[in-house]
């Protein structure tokens, strides 16, 4: 029978312990971590997680802000409320919503937060440190992953880790952190993505398989070995006539069967989902804290 790894309660212990560094830091210090998110245009889905982030910082007591523009807002005026916010000492963790509208130059955006201040570990300085070691911010799923990995102690070392997707922030940074010569990581890592003729051969060798691919139930147990540990990173709606909503969350590898293999895997829901929020508020303490640069 296979651990379910339960993503909800580890986050709840995360944020435990970051509630409790947030009130030690203002008794001592009198620091009170920073948020500021800027959301752009009124896309739904960005609303929700802007909310939801806004959210979290103030059950942990953290100061947040949240500025919403209008989608005709103009690049230089969006650099601008970043400028602002990179010289301001209350904020210490700066996130820009994404997709951004089309006029507006993702990169350019990106580059202009402050390294230490971009809590979301996209700027290529951080994801440049992840790379060779030193400390710096990794963004909030892979992070998260890990964090997972380790709190239900299955070690990495010298495990052959696949990883399933190649995007800049889930499967690249996930495949950077696993293969690093540290704690819980150390593993051999296998990077596939579309160009893979037969994905069922790599995933078959692994023995931490991350799916991150965005594609409904992909991964079938014909496609895994006996005791392999996954990570299901996809949140992919399907159509559900059960359901009273008409669909339902499934993740990238098809639940019922592959945990009748596997020796550890996450749910979706309930898996890596819930760890993505609660690792942007740590990296935002870490931060307050001044400990990372
Ligand atoms: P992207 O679409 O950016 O990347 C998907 C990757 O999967 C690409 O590298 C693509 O390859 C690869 N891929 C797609 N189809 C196949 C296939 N048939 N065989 C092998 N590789 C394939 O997605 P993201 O990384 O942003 O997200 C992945 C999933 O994770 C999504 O379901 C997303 O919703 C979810 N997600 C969940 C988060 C959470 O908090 N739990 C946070 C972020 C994402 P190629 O590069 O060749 O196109």
């Amino acid at each position: 029978m296979a651990l379910i790894i339960d993503g909800k309660k580890i986050s709840d212990e995360i944020k435990a312990e970051i509630k409790q560094r947030t009130e030690k830091l203002q008794e001592e210090k009198s620091i009170r971590p920073g948020l500021a998110v800027l959301l752009v245009g009124d896309d739904p889905a960005s609303s929700i997680y802007v909310n939801s982030k806004a959210k979290a910082c103030q059950a942990l007591g953290f100061h947040s802000i949240v500025k919403h523009v209008p989608e005709t807002t103009t690049e230089s005026e969006v650099l601008q409320i970043i400028n602002e916010w990179n010289n301001d000492n209350n904020i210490h963790g700066i996130l820009v919503q994404l997709p951004l509208p089309k006029h507006i130059n993702e990169t350019r955006v990106l580059l202009t937060i402050k390294p230490s201040k971009d809590v979301d570990g996209f700027h290529p300085e951080n994801v440049g440190r992840l790379v060779v070691g030193l400390p710096g911010f990794v963004s909030c799923t892979p992070a998260g992953i890990f964090e997972l990995l380790k709190r239900s102690n299955i070690d990495c070392r010298g495990k052959h880790a696949v990883v399933v997707g190649r995007s800049n922030i889930v499967g690249k940074p996930i495949a950077n952190i696993l293969y690093q010569k540290k704690e819980f990581a150390n593993a051999i890592v296998t990077i596939c993505h579309t160009a893979a003729n037969d994905l069922s051969y790599y995933t078959k060798q692994a023995d931490i398989l991350i799916a991150a691919v965005g594609k409904p139930e992909i991964i079938h147990a014909e496609d895994v070995k006996d005791g392999v540990v996954v990570v299901d990173v996809g949140i992919n709606r399907i159509d559900d006539a059960n359901s009273s909503k008409g669909y339902k969350i499934v993740g990238d590898v098809h639940f019922p069967s592959v945990s009748q293999k596997a020796s550890a895997i996450t749910p979706v829901p309930g898996g890596v989902g819930p760890m993505t929020i609660a690792m942007l508020m740590y990296n935002t303490l870490l931060s307050a804290e001044g400990g990372l640069y």
